[in-house]
């Protein structure tokens, strides 16, 4: 960072990057401990929710919007894909669909972190209610997706409206949908909003975390920047990373933390030599047979939207490829898509246990340039033979009797011409592993005062949405920052 140091901030606890995440820590740290605390956001900060000042498309839980995208890119399936992260207080869980799914109990026990009987379970439930997270009920299901429960019934995928149990199986769903009134209800709203005034809080948005100062150490510094250049050293006695799965392992390189050749290699002064920063980058793979919606599906969609609510997404089908682990390793994800200007019919099988890893690689020490990422898609033959049978199932529900009929000819894929797309489930995970780059609460090897605690902690995804599943390992690794233990005995009063 060349420009010159422009002021100086101080605060006992420093929080990095304020997604599903970053506002879970900085809420625990404020109720539980005497810390000053200090958010530091890369992105705008647009306020309490009854303000009126957020963004309409940020808001509208029915659509995915892009508007506040990082600009990740990189080698996908047959092409240069984009990878969404959101830059705004709320990070992706302000732009994200709001599936609220839990995945599987034994994903969370193979962490090693040592859960409590019933703990996992209350933190899920806990979760869910802070997050105003409700599964629709039969009567808010779009003529598309109370078709698509149909369609999977008719395949033999039960119904089984387990999508937030931790002991569900194969079958399917509504998912629980963090949306109340249609609002996207993102994390900032759900933990942020009531403490926004608190006197031990101060938020820096708009500020791009560049590096932290390592000394003896221990780090004693991090160094933002704004969009105008001008920097602030934010000097405090911890330090929490919630910059996701993408952001957390490029703060802690440019810090010369990581593999030590790699740093070297890019004029990086090493401070702490951890190979595991940055590898085992993996994603939920996916495969997506796009349909042009029949004048039927037209119709009804648009006398149920002339009425009432048409999310573009709403249920889950959980299923069995026969290459991944009991009791499921592939999602089913219908969506509805308007990006041609008329009504699409979208039905994605992806992989939720993936084998296949990549690595994220910093190309330079310079912040404003995004890392390199390899999510090593499909290279498992494994997964190529789950993503196989996850796409018969699409073709296998597509022609069912209760949707062949709305669903007319498949849309070809606009390059291969092929009637099908491979692409991604926007989970990306894994690039400061427990194990590898932090203990199992998070702290990072080899420095006494630096933890990461959000999506790059999971050495394997779990076998869900993952907003839920980061909020859980946040709301527990924060407790363990705090020194509470469980069940803490304020739950139901501390929000
Ligand atoms: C398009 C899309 C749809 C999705 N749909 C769903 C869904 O329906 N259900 C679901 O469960 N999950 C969904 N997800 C995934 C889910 O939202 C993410 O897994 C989750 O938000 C990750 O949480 P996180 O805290 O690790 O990172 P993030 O939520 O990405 O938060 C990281 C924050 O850190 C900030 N940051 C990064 N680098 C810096 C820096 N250098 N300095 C300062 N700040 C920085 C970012 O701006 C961001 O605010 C979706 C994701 C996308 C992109």
């Amino acid at each position: 960072m060349s420009s010159a140091t422009t002021r100086v901030l101080r605060a006992d606890v420093v929080v990095i990057g304020a997604g599903a995440a970053g506002p879970v820590v900085v809420r625990k740290l404020l109720d539980h401990t005497d810390a000053d605390v200090l958010l530091i956001e890369a992105g705008a900060d647009y306020g309490r929710h009854d303000t009126g000042s957020w963004p309409a498309d940020l808001l509208d839980a029915d659509t995915l919007p892009d508007s506040h995208d990082w600009g990740y890119r990189g080698p996908g399936h047959g092409g240069t894909w984009a990878f969404g992260r959101a830059r705004v207080v709320g990070g992706c869980t302000a732009h994200n669909g709001c599936s609220q799914t839990a995945g599987v109990r034994a994903d969370y026990e193979a962490l090693g972190i040592d859960w409590a009987p019933g703990e996992l379970d209350a933190r899920v439930a806990a979760l869910l209610r802070e997050g105003r997270a409700e599964q629709p009920a039969e009567d808010e299901l779009t003529p598309f997706q109370g078709a698509m429960l149909d369609a999977f019934a008719e395949t033999g995928i039960a119904r089984t409206d387990d999508l937030a149990d931790l002991d569900g199986v194969a079958g399917c769903g509504p998912a629980p949908m963090n949306s109340p009134d249609g609002v996207r209800w993102n994390s900032a709203f759900g933990y942020l909003d009531d403490v926004r005034d608190h006197p031990r809080l101060r938020i820096l948005a708009g500020a791009e975390v560049d590096r932290l100062v390592v000394e003896h150490g221990s780090v004693v510094a991090a160094l933002a920047r704004d969009d105008a250049g001008a920097v602030t050293e934010v000097r405090g006695d911890r330090f929490v990373l919630c910059a996701g799965a993408y952001g957390s392992p490029e703060i802690l390189l440019r810090s010369g933390i990581g593999p030590a050749d790699e740093l070297r290699a890019l004029g990086i002064e090493v401070a702490v030599d951890l190979p595991g920063v940055g590898a085992n980058l993996h994603d939920h793979v996916t495969v997506e047979v796009r349909f042009a919606a029949t004048e039927t599906l037209v119709a009804a969609t648009a006398a149920f939207g002339a009425v009432r609510r048409a999310p573009d997404e709403q249920v889950i089908a959980k299923a069995r490829s026969g290459h991944g682990p009991a009791p499921y390793d592939l999602h089913l994800f219908p969506f509805t898509d308007l990006a041609s200007g008329r009504l699409e019919a979208v039905i994605p099988a992806g992989v939720v246990a993936p084998r296949s890893r990549g690595r994220l690689r910093l190309v330079s020490a310079d912040p404003a340039a995004r890392a390199e990422l390899d999510h090593g898609y499909l290279r498992d033959p494994a997964d190529a033979a789950a993503l196989r049978a996850g796409l018969d199932l699409v073709r296998g529900a597509a022609a069912t009797t209760a949707l062949a009929p709305l669903l007319g000819a498949a849309v070809p894929d606009p390059v291969t011409g092929a009637d099908h797309t491979f692409f991604h489930y926007w989970h990306p995970a894994g690039t400061c592993a427990i194990g590898s780059v932090v203990d199992t609460t998070g702290r990072v090897h080899g420095l006494a005062n630096v933890h990461v605690i959000d999506t790059s902690l999971f050495p394997q995804v779990p076998r869900a949405t993952t907003h839920l599943p980061t909020g859980l390992l946040a709301d527990r690794l924060s407790d363990d920052l705090v020194g509470r233990a469980f069940p803490p005995p304020d739950r139901e009063v501390s929000r």
